[in-house]
């Protein structure tokens, strides 16, 4: 079972001297356990935080150990009468070939029906990056029809579920984007109205400019992924009780500062500005994942993968991931 851990902690930009490739035995199975061959490994950019030793929502990820991460794969062996040979599962198996899991766990390991929708979309888009993008667009933003909502990392994992659940609502669905190749995508596949390329844009003023032009009415929801000057430039467009969910800052996440020029609008436009954590909000994965299935079910929803080979190509994946290298969700395949 070869495997990453986490050799050392980055000082500033994470390295791939950071990780470590590894080989163990699976252990033999105990009662409750099943055996887990993944297929494919989840990259996701909360897993920088995690490197760090720092105070967050999630703990550190721990020196010498596999580096976490959603997978999923076939049970190949099972000590529990819940799961079969052959069951294709979700679960947090790591940055490895092979997972052993107690299955009794509440969470740990859940069936996924692979008749209508392929198995790695379970990490994407019918999987925790979808509900994300579900739980701010839903809960946080609750769109009218007829709104314009804005996102960032608009072509992403997250990006491209969001505009399929706005889109459903009736919304101007505006994106945004690194480069043209991306913004081209997410207008031709991903159904977004308009798509602003932001590395065109060298300050906030600038990109405040191009906003204008693709949202004429104003900003009415914001999901952001990325802060900094993305953030300002659609702070300046958001109209009157606008609402943002903040979902992620990603341009601060491999050590750089992220300086906000305009908190003022907060106040002056009355905006509802809210974080969230998806899996703090467990009970409405079922809701979320219904409709998410069925929009990939029935192909409004096309979403792209960006799949490295092999366990150990994951780190360089995971660092490409950080620098908008990835065209949507990116996975690593290990069979
Ligand atoms: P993506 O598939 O969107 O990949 C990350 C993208 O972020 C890159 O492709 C790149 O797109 C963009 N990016 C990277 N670096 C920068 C930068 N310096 N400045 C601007 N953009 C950058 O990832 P996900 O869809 O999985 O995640 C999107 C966001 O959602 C992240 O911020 C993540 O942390 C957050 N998230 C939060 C959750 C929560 O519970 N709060 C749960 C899941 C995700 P481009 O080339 O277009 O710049």
């Amino acid at each position: 079972n070869q495997q990453i851990h986490l050799d050392n902690r980055p000082v500033g930009e994470a390295v791939a001297s950071n990780f470590k490739l590894v080989s163990s035995e699976t252990p033999a199975l105990q009662d409750g356990q099943v055996l887990v061959r993944h297929h494919y490994l989840s990259l996701d950019p909360y897993m920088r935080g995690r490197m760090n030793d720092a105070k967050s929502y999630a703990q550190p990820q721990a020196l010498g150990q596999t580096m976490g991460g959603g997978t999923v794969g076939e049970v190949v062996e099972s000590k529990n009468p819940k799961f079969e040979v052959g069951n294709t599962v979700v679960g947090m198996g790591g940055w490895q070939e092979y997972s052993v899991v107690d299955a009794n766990q509440p969470g740990a390991l859940r069936k996924v029906d692979t008749t209508h929708i392929p198995l790695s979309h379970y990490l994407g888009a019918v999987g925790m990056p979808g509900v994300t993008a579900w739980y701010g667009l839903v809960k946080i933003i609750a769109p009218q029809v007829g709104q314009t909502m804005v996102i960032s990392a608009a072509t992403g994992a997250v990006g491209s579920a969001f505009a399929a659940l706005s889109k459903a609502r009736g919304c101007r669905t505006v994106g945004i984007a690194g480069g043209p190749d991306k913004c081209k995508y997410a207008v031709d596949e991903l159904g977004f109205d308009a798509c602003i390329d932001y590395k065109l844009h060298k300050d906030a003023a600038s990109l405040s400019k191009a906003l204008k032009e693709a949202c004429p009415n104003g900003v009415d929801g914001y999901f952001e992924n990325v802060g900094g000057m993305v953030l300002d430039a659609v702070l300046t467009r958001m109209n009157a009780f606008g609402r943002i969910a903040v979902c992620g800052m990603i341009a601060g996440y491999d050590g750089l500062p992220l300086p906000l020029a305009y908190p003022a609008l907060i106040l002056t436009q009355r905006l509802k500005v809210e974080g969230f954590i998806v899996s703090e909000h467990m009970e409405i994965w079922p809701e979320a994942l219904k409709e998410l299935g069925g929009l990939v079910a029935t192909g409004k929803l096309k979403p792209r993968e960006s799949i490295a080979q092999g366990i150990a190509a994951a780190p360089e994946a995971f660092l490409g991931l950080l620098k908008g290298k990835n065209f949507g969700k990116q996975l690593v395949k290990l069979i």
